[in-house]
């Protein structure tokens, strides 16, 4: 009796084991895998119909079946439907829509997605995915039109641009140049509108500006800004380095940063004029790209006359090749106006702005920079003193600081820089009152008085 009973309880147990490893393989093998096929929709929100619609399905047991339709108005529009006798793998779809498809009076379609995957779950009929997307279907461009703009723009010189930018999905607005600077632009007077103040990097020799304007559909439009060039030519001087020379400054200077004081001389020199200076300039470009983009109306700038009977020493632009034992050793570019009058002489501020930088900066010496708006800074080199700090609003006639001869300087004299959006430019002409009448205050008056006729 008990053995027979014995006998039948192990039968049991071995068909409960058996079923119980059936079910761990139904739970675990791929074939009946309970994962819906994975969609995903490359496209933001907002879709540009003349652009691809981009969907990615992909399932671990393999596709059987996929379907995209797009919901017009009352229509529907089938854009791709496919079924499999091979289970697949990841599908990527790019599927373009008819064009009939937008003709239809509505700002917004829905796309919806389904897939069915190859598994055995779900009493055989396997797992299914379905993703519904509404988009805001734009497919105009941004438009872009020029108010007014300075009539030309010199080497190593400044110009300003005003224009319209619209969209109703603007997204990003910037005017690219031929030498990879990007200027960015700041809303102006009446909404829609911007101005940017533009330069060419005396280096460079040709300029090219266009405004591009993105929206969030990925549409985009390039308009050239028409500005006439005129070539500057600016010097080059060779200049012999005597050991005199390398031995004063330049080695001070050298070791003040770090290099060894047994070092060689032309070492020393060249840490100075390409390492040092590349850094103190970067440091420069990095405070002087800054644009504060809330609105403004005007633009009211004066003649720049920072050293009263200032005397030039040295011209902005000048390419310095420096030479050893008749060898070439090393080359920089002066990018400043160099005024000297009496030892210590006052630095007067001609225009408002907020103080961004006071403090000693290598070869510029002790060294304040101004922000005057419009991405517009002026920067005053090796100064004996500062009367300024950071973050001091100053008015103009203000006397901020002495002249002197700190950092890379010989004689007692100011640096004076003009910088427009991290951009070195010609001080000479911000300090003329007749090209800032023509290339910039006349410019913003127009474009002010076509604004209000628009
Ligand atoms: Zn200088």
């Amino acid at each position: 009796m008990s053995r027979r009973k014995n006998g039948s309880s192990f039968l049991w147990i071995v068909i409960l084991l058996a079923i119980a490893g059936a079910a761990a393989y139904v739970y675990t093998a791929d074939m009946f895998e309970r994962n819906a096929p994975e969609i995903s929709v490359e496209n933001s929100e907002y879709w540009n119909p003349k652009k691809p619609l981009i969907v990615k399905i992909k399932d671990q047991s393999g596709l059987l079946s996929y379907k995209v339709s797009l919901q017009s108005g009352s229509e529907t529009f089938v854009l791709a439907d496919e079924q499999f006798a091979v289970p697949q793998a990841e599908q990527v779809l790019e599927l373009k829509a008819p064009r009939r498809a937008f003709a239809l009076k509505s700002d917004s379609v829905i796309v919806t997605i389904e897939a069915t995957d190859a598994s055995k779950w779900n009493f055989l009929a396997g797992n299914r995915a379905f993703v519904q997307k509404k988009f805001v279907v734009d497919s105009k461009r941004p438009s872009v039109g020029i108010v007014s703009n300075s009539y030309k723009i010199s080497k190593g010189g400044s110009a300003i641009a005003i224009f319209k930018a619209e969209d109703s999905n603007l997204d990003k607005l910037y005017i690219e140049t031929s030498f990879g600077k990007r200027f960015k632009p700041i809303p102006f007077y009446k909404e829609g509108y911007y101005i940017s103040l533009l330069a060419w990097p005396v280096q460079e020799s040709s300029f090219r500006a266009s405004i591009i304007a993105t929206d969030l559909a990925g549409n985009r439009t390039k308009t050239n800004i028409p500005l006439y060039l005129k070539d500057r030519k600016y010097r080059i001087s060779k200049i012999k380095l005597s050991d005199r020379f390398l031995n004063g400054k330049v080695s001070e200077l050298a070791e003040e940063y770090g290099v060894e004081e047994n070092a060689d001389l032309i070492t020393k020199f060249k840490f100075v004029n390409e390492e040092l200076r590349e850094k103190n300039e970067e440091l420069i470009h990095k405070i002087t790209s800054k644009v504060d983009d809330t609105q403004i109306d005007s633009f009211g700038i004066s003649t720049f006359y920072p050293l009263r009977n200032g005397k030039k020493v040295a011209s902005f632009g000048d390419h310095r090749i420096y030479f050893y034992n008749g060898a070439k050793v090393s080359e920089s570019w002066h990018l400043g106006l160099d005024l000297a009058n009496v030892k210590m002489g006052k630095i007067k501020v001609s225009n408002p702005g907020e103080i961004v930088f006071a403090e000693e900066n290598g070869i510029y010496g002790n060294m304040p920079i101004l922000a005057h708006g419009l991405g517009l800074y002026t920067l005053y080199g090796h100064c004996s003193s500062l009367n300024v700090k950071e973050g001091d609003h100053v008015s103009s006639g203000e006397h901020i600081a002495n002249t002197g001869t700190s950092g890379y300087a010989m004689g007692d004299h100011l640096h004076f820089g003009v910088l427009v959006q991290g951009v070195e430019v010609r001080p000479e002409e911000w300090m003329d009152r007749q090209w800032i009448r023509l290339n910039v205050t006349d410019v913003i008056k127009d474009a002010r008085k076509i604004i209000d006729r628009q």
